[in-house]
């Protein structure tokens, strides 16, 4: 695929990548110094300032922070006590984007919280409860997202919502209740460990089991935030959009999730930097604001440029972009979102540069590709495994305490970014097109068709017409 020219500029990508340590510097910086990044807080601004900084210093003059508005939310602490049938307190945190408030009413535990497993009580017995579930793989073997799960909870009636963790280890997952960028959420929502969640209900046994509990988080309306965008300008108008989101969860490090990606975003702009002007496509590197609060700040650079989608030649999201898998499985796996024609791409690709990975297809919407794939955009995904992964399963420790550097390998980092700076390599020097953009009408008749639409209706998430 690549000419003379270009297997040079990939030995020397390679080797500047392998040959420093700058992912790891960064990354050190990044989560043990400045800390969780979390949308509203000042390790938010602070790392805004140093990404901006750090990517001038690799010679991006047009390196900045594009702000956008989206509701905030704030922290607060929380409470749990059961009520009947014993009394006992217990340990909770309040979920993102929760809007507070304290009371006391019975609890209905259903399960993992699928749809199915509300539509089996339905809307008359949730009413005026407080919903319990887990985040543990539904039963028909789905994992359904979080948001869903509360969505369900808020029409079906009930007051409040208990999120318990499926993974061991006394930790408590956050993550958000709605989409920031339109609203925050309508009941309290709380989280708790597996250890806790099990105790509440070996005492409750077969009795009805009820619950106070006080939130004082809050909405915080008008909030500001900043994607930082670099630029590296090829020979024509169509661009590359890659990147991730840069903000992790506020009681954490959010180094795998994703700092990890943030990390090889910013260290393909560094390598690839010498080459501006060289490639036929231009290169957008993205970090992306406040993605755990519901993909926000994508969304806000999604309707901020709606005029150049078209030329958006393709998103390449980088999600937990680059962690260690120490038993000799997979590196790196990709997602083809769309059109289907990327998997062949991809796969062609895998084979030119002899890394044997994985290459699913589907579609979600939890992560900043979805406003790019909305809109049309060919869209692909790139994502590692942690090193301790058969100690965990989904979600893992990702939104918890747990999710701070030790779970991340620089080197495994350093290999996924020569990936990915091959990938890139690839995508912006190819002749012919890359992929066709996707009709709008395309989209929802496949959503419509896997059900999507009915679960992002449930997230008030279901705007096909506008971005946000
Ligand atoms: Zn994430």
């Amino acid at each position: 695929m690549l000419n003379e020219r270009h297997l040079k500029t990939e030995r020397d990508l390679i080797g500047e990548i392998w040959q420093t340590s700058e992912i790891h510097k960064n990354m050190l910086v990044l989560a043990d110094e400045i800390g969780s990044r979390f949308a509203g807080t000042p390790s938010e601004k602070q790392a805004q300032e140093y990404m901006v900084d750090k990517l001038k210093e690799y010679g991006y003059e047009n390196a900045r922070a594009v702000p956008f508005k989206y509701y905030g939310w704030r922290r607060g602490p929380a409470t749990l006590e059961m009520t009947e049938p014993v009394k006992r307190g217990f340990e909770a945190i309040s979920l993102a984007m929760s809007p507070g408030g304290t009371m006391e009413a019975d609890v209905i535990n259903l399960g993992t919280g699928s749809p199915e497993e509300f539509e089996a009580v339905g809307p008359e017995d949730v009413k005026g409860k407080i919903v319990l579930c887990s985040s543990a793989t539904s039963p028909t073997g789905k994992r359904v997202h979080r948001r869903t799960k509360y969505g369900y909870a808020v029409k079906y009636g009930a007051v409040g919502f208990i999120f318990m963790n499926h993974n061991p280890g006394q930790l408590a997952a956050t993550g958000s209740l709605r989409p920031s960028y339109r609203m925050g959420g309508e009941i309290p929502g709380i989280g708790v460990s597996l250890e806790t969640g099990s105790l509440i209900q070996r005492l409750a046994g077969d009795r009805p089991l009820r619950v106070k509990f006080s939130d004082e988080s809050e909405v915080v309306p008008d909030s500001e935030s900043a994607n930082i965008v670099a630029e590296l300008p090829g020979r024509s108008d169509e661009w590359i959009v890659v990147g991730g989101h840069y903000d992790g969860h506020d009681i954490a490090q959010g180094a795998m999730d994703n700092l990890s990606g943030t990390a090889v975003t910013m260290e393909l702009a560094r390598v690839l930097k010498p080459y501006e002007g060289k490639f036929k496509r231009g290169i957008r590197f993205i970090c992306f604001g406040c993605e755990e609060i519901g993909v926000t700040g994508s969304t806000s650079y999604v309707a901020d440029h709606l005029d150049q989608m078209k030329k958006t030649a393709i998103m390449v999201n980088l999600e937990l972009g680059g962690l260690a898998y120490t038993d000799g499985m997979k590196h790196a796996a990709f997602t083809v979102y769309q059109p289907p024609e990327m998997k062949q791409w991809i796969e062609e690709f895998l084979k030119e540069v002899a890394y044997a990975t994985s290459i699913t297809t589907g579609m979600s919407a939890a992560s900043d590709h979805w406003p790019f794939v909305m809109q049309g955009v060919p869209a692909i995904y790139m994502h590692e495994e942690p090193s301790m992964r058969q100690f965990v399963q989904g979600r893992g420790w990702g939104h918890t305490t747990a999710d701070s550097m030790d779970k991340v390998d620089s080197r495994n980092l350093q290999e996924g970014a020569m990936l990915m700076a091959r990938l890139l390599l690839r995508l912006a020097t190819q002749r012919k097109k890359i992929a066709k953009h996707t009709p709008l009408n395309k989209i929802v008749r496949h959503l419509e068709r896997t059900g999507m639409r009915k679960t992002l209706e449930i997230q008030l998430k279901w705007h096909p017409e506008s971005p946000r």
